[in-house]
């Protein structure tokens, strides 16, 4: 079905073409856009290129956009640095015989920022791709107008919707092997996928665990050979295949063993272990774009030929929320240089010079300066009863590790909503490693894990990330 429409952009009426496939939207307007500076300078929190997402694809796109002069703004998302901060040595890296992903991520922003590239510690959380400027709205409400954005939001571990796995996680269930692997010192632990990532956890946990098996549901591995063969140094990990896992078991505090199915035997067992690791792979973040762009039957954003084009024109995407085939961080990162070339093109073509940038300043949006709160540390479950005694109150306990990217990740959110509950609540943060007292009375087996205590007693406790909206939402059920 075609359908012939109007839209408004820059003030003046352009005439699209829309196409409807598959009941997604299909834009296929290749029309120059022309900017209007006049009406563009009534326009609020302007930014030329709008980055969502802050993982190679978001920073090499937030490298190129500054470098070329353009207003850069980077939202880094719930989970800022994207999945490369998870991971340890990559060795594929051009340039590097070995680097930490954590630094390379750390070094790419220096980068950017060094460049002019701006980055706000907030989440896009609604976006109107049929106004324009587009229309962005964050997780804290500030409303956005865009010129240019570029879809980098990634994507999020998959998990197997099985029964036990929702009850234990946090509890023996979890995918981050770099963030848990310490709390598993002499356990027996399963990890589950045929992955490169599979075989990333399984080494990560190797140092810590008595044994781990990984299992493979066919008969043979994913990962690259090169990979499998890094197994072969390890005595305490073994490989079986045709493997399913069809059971979480517990006892209502800790895993205690999982139902496994032989899909080649029909044979059914049970198997006695503390931790299940999940590495089956990932699901773009792309919800929040459904109806806005061409998204394909996999959930990965629709590009046009070889661009960086979603279906509306000036919206971009790159990196693993569109890369369903290569999904490697180097590609990601060149990705993010084609998305940032093609939105500089858009803009270019529809007549933003920098002339006509420098008369747009005073409409760029910059973020205030938020407002944070530094959290206290408890050392010992001495110190949390001194510190708690008197107070009545919710209080928030936030466990880390230091080597939990996850936690990392997560701490300017809770600084953020700790600034707005001075005198209302009590927010600490805890090393698990090193407060194992406070961990071992708190049960923790994975880190972050979120704590929420009210007269004493424990509320609701949350063992993932959690976003600035899920830790408000979990101080409202505390003041129910
Ligand atoms: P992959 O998609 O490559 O692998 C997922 C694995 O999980 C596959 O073995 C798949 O099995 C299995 N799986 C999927 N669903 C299920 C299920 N329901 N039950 C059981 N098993 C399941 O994901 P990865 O996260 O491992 O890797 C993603 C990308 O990141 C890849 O391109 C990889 O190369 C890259 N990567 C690179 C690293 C490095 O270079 N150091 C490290 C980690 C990742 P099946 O094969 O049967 O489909």
């Amino acid at each position: 079905m075609q359908v012939i429409t109007y839209r408004t952009f820059g003030g003046m009426w352009v005439l699209a073409t829309m196409i409807f496939v598959n009941g997604c939207m299909k834009d296929d307007t290749e029309h120059t856009r022309n900017f209007d500076v006049q009406i563009l300078q009534t326009v609020p929190n302007l930014v030329e290129i709008a980055i969502l997402g802050s993982g190679p694809a978001g920073l090499t796109s937030a490298i190129y956009g500054a470098r070329a002069n353009r207003h850069t703004v980077v939202f880094h998302g719930d989970k800022p640095g994207g999945l490369l901060t998870e991971t340890t040595e990559v060795e594929n890296w051009p340039g590097h015989q070995s680097v930490m992903g954590p630094n390379l991520i750390e070094n790419m922003q220096k980068q950017a920022e060094h460049l002019g590239a701006i980055f706000v510690n907030d989440t896009i959380k609604k976006v109107d791709f049929s106004k324009f400027p587009f229309v962005l709205q964050t997780e804290d409400g500030v409303i956005i107008h865009a010129l240019s954005v570029i879809i980098s939001t990634g994507a999020s571990p998959r998990i197997l919707q099985i029964p036990g796995e929702q009850e234990y996680w946090g509890k023996g269930v979890t995918t981050c092997a770099v963030c848990d692997a310490p709390f598993y010192k002499g356990e027996d632990v399963i990890v589950i996928g045929g992955g490169d990532s599979a075989v990333e956890e399984a080494m990560q946990l190797a140092p810590y665990a008595k044994h781990i098996t990984i299992m493979v549901r066919k008969g043979a591995m994913r990962a690259a050979a090169s990979m499998q063969d890094l197994l072969n140094g390890y005595e305490n990990i073994s490989v079986v295949y045709h493997r399913e896992l069809q059971e979480v078991l517990g006892n209502g505090e800790y895993v205690t063993g999982v139902t496994i199915l032989n899909n080649e035997t029909d044979e059914q067992y049970h198997m006695p272990i503390k931790g299940v690791f999940l590495a089956i792979g990932h699901i773009p973040n792309t919800t929040i774009f459904n109806k806005q762009i061409a998204i394909d039957p996999n959930g990965y954003v629709s590009l046009q030929g070889r661009t960086q084009k979603t279906t509306v024109n000036g919206v971009f995407a790159a990196g693993d929320v569109e890369d369903h085939r290569y999904r490697q961080a180097i590609h990601a990162s060149g990705n993010g240089c084609a998305a940032s070339l093609d939105a500089d093109k858009f803009l270019n073509d529809g007549g933003l010079s920098p002339q006509m940038s420098a008369q747009l300043e005073d409409q760029f949006f910059f973020p205030q300066s938020a407002r944070v709160a530094v959290l206290p540390q408890l050392v010992s479950f001495a110190d949390f009863e001194q510190l708690t005694a008197h107070f009545s109150g919710p209080i928030i306990l936030d466990f880390y590790t230091e080597q939990c990217p996850s936690c990392k990740q997560m701490m300017p959110a809770m600084e953020a909503v700790a600034a707005q509950y001075v005198g209302k609540a009590l927010f600490f943060k805890i090393n698990a490693d090193q407060a194992q007292d406070l961990a071992e009375a708190f049960k923790i087996i994975s880190v972050p894990t979120v704590v929420v205590l009210k007269n004493g007693s424990e509320i609701i406790r949350y063992a993932d990330l959690m976003s600035k909206s899920e830790i408000r939402k979990a101080l409202k059920l505390a003041y129910q």
